[in-house]
């Protein structure tokens, strides 16, 4: 029997593992199940060199809970530790200058435990004292044992072991009783140690007998050891993929595509990256790729790692390579970890290239789901774009799919503006968007549906990179000015007529927003007046909202009311406020005419001279003919308002303007059912 002091130069490590390590505790399991997975992997390498000779066993790792004793056990069947290897490998750990990097890594505990592999040590986190019970393959070694209760100090004896191997016995202490619950070591274990390459046992397989689960008297191996991603690709089907996918993650739907990463130069990784369905935009979920370090389960946070935007699909990365026991900012500069993630963007661009060649129609049919992640990786990597921009689809609203080649050439003819600018027409809703779908397709233009997270990134994404070209909503103006070509429309209204209408008109508009009329011949057929909003306007609100800055998001919608010149209700209402107020308004008029030449002549006078040259009388009366004609012209205002508020035609004719664009609401809405009512009765 021995005693001595742990080879730790400093004696606080037992304290700040078990403090700095509380949020991370449960990782003890997986470190203590992979040295055991390890020397057992050590003891079949060392028999297949001829080293050892005998026979090898049963290989698999046992954990087993003893809630009496308060024990968890990991045993194992592998090379098992001589005294001075115990000496070298557990009581000297490699400590220089503990006390700086205690000092400077206290708050990242992992780089402790990963810098100095103190992997075994981190069982002391959970358990006042630990046993170790080992027995060297080496022929005539004697088993001995460790303990150790958590002070520098441990003691160590020969003792009784059968077989070689080794038993670690976890002491566990009060705070952390919780991990002698079985369903909680079954949870670790599923989570660490799913897919470790030696088979690990814990607990019975049950099965169901007289309505409930009984045990089997069957050990349970609760991990895969050769899962999909150690396979070669060549080797799996569809199925093998799939199934796999289920396996990690058994209540999604079957994904869309997998890729297969198989790499070996300039660093080692193996991984399956798959494109889960999204079936509407909500439900993504980042971190779903975990991360593994030889089949060990290291974390599901894997930002740093691989390029943002993938970070949306689902899968395994398995990679040695990666510094997986630094902190995260590490990681993120690290040149090794810089070049992974470049390369996985690589393949996948590669994959869906692929894809996207030889299968055209599934890729059609999947787009939906996969659009936004093209888009999101379009947007956020420049090499990406460059790679995708000959897979991104278009969809128009009919529901057919276009590259950005083929779209430019569909559009080319019809769509290109009087500034030989090609511009995209858009629609972010089908249904509420439907009037100027239609409008917009009697004149040959094709409409893109745009409703995704993402679109309106990409659209501005897309006008910077895209040579004269131009985005506009399908409702971004009238359907001549949308897409602007050399010919001038003509409106047959005079400026006395238009002046007046837009008087009617402004009096029943909604007062919350800014409303400017403006006059079009749109056509007999077409609607007697259509509501749009600019496009840069629109653009300006929606960017105020989303970044959450105030000024545009807060400023009053402004509109266009476009009226159809040529549209026969159009004319019945100047008819009509003729036949009305006309007399009166024209007596205003004229009562304004005179006015307003005054007010020309005099201002011709003043023209070309000094402030101080034009006489005070000229000054004075033309301030005086400025009000009178303001007073004149508010009169006639309020005239052609006073109208307009009691014209049921007018009042109808704007409010539909106003349900076409899903605009009319609340006691509005109601007043126009009510007035709708009367009309027909
Ligand atoms: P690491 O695993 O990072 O080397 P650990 O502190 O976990 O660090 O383990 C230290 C060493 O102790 C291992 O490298 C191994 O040589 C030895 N060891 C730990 N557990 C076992 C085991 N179950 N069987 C044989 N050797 C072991």
């Amino acid at each position: 029997m021995a005693k001595g002091k742990i080879g730790v130069t400093s004696e606080n490590i037992f304290p700040i593992i078990k403090k700095f390590l509380y949020s991370d505790h449960e990782i003890f399991l997986r470190e203590i199940v992979s040295n055991a997975v390890d020397a057992t992997q050590k003891m079949s390498a060392v028999a297949s060199s001829g080293e050892y000779k005998g026979e090898l066993g049963d290989n698999t790792v046992k954990v087993a809970v003893d809630p009496k004793k308060k024990t968890i056990t990991i045993s194992d069947h592998g090379i098992g530790m001589t005294e001075e290897e115990v000496e070298k490998y557990i009581n000297q750990i490699a400590f220089s200058s503990a006390g700086d990097f205690l000092e400077k890594y206290k708050d990242d505990i992992d780089s402790i435990i990963g810098h100095f592999g103190l992997g075994f040590y981190s069982s002391f986190m959970v358990s006042e004292k630990v046993e170790i019970l080992t027995k060297s393959y080496n022929e005539g070694a004697e088993a001995i044992k460790w303990s150790c209760d958590g002070s520098p100090e441990y003691d160590i004896k020969k003792a009784k072991k059968d077989d070689f191997g080794t038993d670690i016995v976890l002491y566990i202490d009060e705070e952390n009783k919780e991990y002698l619950e079985e369903a909680k070591i079954t949870e670790l274990l599923n989570k660490y140690c799913k897919f470790l390459p030696i088979p690990v046992a814990f607990g019975e397989e049950q099965e169901w007998k007289e309505d409930k689960m009984v045990d089997t008297g069957e050990v349970k191996i609760i991990n895969n050891t050769e899962p999909a991603w150690t396979k070669k690709p060549v080797d799996l089907k569809e199925e093998d993929y799939n199934k796999f996918y289920k396996e990690l993650y058994p209540v999604f739907e079957d994904p869309l595509f997998n890729i297969h990463l198989n790499v070996d130069y300039p660093f080692n990784l193996t991984g399956i990256l798959y494109f889960p369905k999204i079936k509407n935009n909500v439900e993504i979920q980042k971190n779903k790729i975990q991360l593994y370090c030889n089949q060990v389960f290291v974390t599901d946070s894997v930002e740093g790692i691989v390029p943002e935007f993938l970070t949306l699909l689902h899968g395994v990365i398995d990679s040695p390579d990666i510094p997986l026991n630094v902190s995260r900012s590490y990681l993120q500069s690290d040149a090794n970890v810089k070049k992974i993630a470049s390369h996985i963007s690589k393949k996948v661009a590669d994959r869906l290239a692929e894809i996207f060649k030889t299968d055209r129609k599934q890729f059609e049919e999947k787009w939906d789901s996969l659009k936004l992640i093209v888009q999101y990786g379009m947007l956020s990597d420049e090499k990406f774009y460059d790679r995708a921009k000959d897979f991104l689809l278009f969809k128009n609203v009919d529901g057919k799919y276009f590259t950005m080649e083929e779209y430019a050439a569909l559009i080319k003819e019809n769509q290109t503006d009087k500034n030989k600018s090609l511009v995209y027409l858009y629609s972010t809703d089908k249904e509420q968007q439907f009037s100027y779908i239609e409008a917009a397709k009697e004149k040959g233009y094709d409409v893109l549906e745009m409703n995704g997270q993402l679109d309106v990134h990409l659209v501005n994404q897309l006008e910077q990179k895209l040579e004269s070209s131009r985005f506009v909503r399908v409702d971004g103006d009238s359907i001549s000015k949308l897409i602007p070509k050399d010919e001038e429309a003509t409106v047959s209204f005079s400026t006395d007529e238009k002046n007046e209408l837009i008087g009617v008109f402004q009096a029943v508009t909604p007062e919350k927003s800014h409303f400017l009329i403006e006059f079009e011949e749109l056509g007999e057929k077409a609607k007697p007046m259509v509501i749009t909003q600019s496009e840069f306007m629109r653009r300006m609100k929606d960017m105020g909202s989303m970044s959450g800055m105030g000024m545009y998001g807060d400023m009053p919608d402004s509109y266009n009311l476009v009226v159809n010149s040529s549209h026969p209700l159009v004319k019945r209402v100047l008819e009509e406020e003729r036949g009305a107020v006309g007399e009166e308004v024209k007596a205003i008029r004229d009562e304004k005419t005179p006015l307003e030449e005054e007010k020309v002549k005099l201002e011709k006078e003043k023209e070309g001279k000094k402030e101080d040259e034009v006489p005070q009388a000229t000054k004075d009366r033309l301030e005086e003919l400025g009000k009178a004609i303001t007073e004149v012209k508010n009169k006639e205002t309020d005239k052609l308002k006073a109208f307009g508020k009691d014209s049921k035609l007018t009042k109808q004719l704007v409010d539909l303007a106003l349900i076409a664009n899903n605009m009319l609401k609340g006691e509005d809405l109601n007043m126009f059912v009510s007035r709708s009512i009367d009309l027909i009765k």
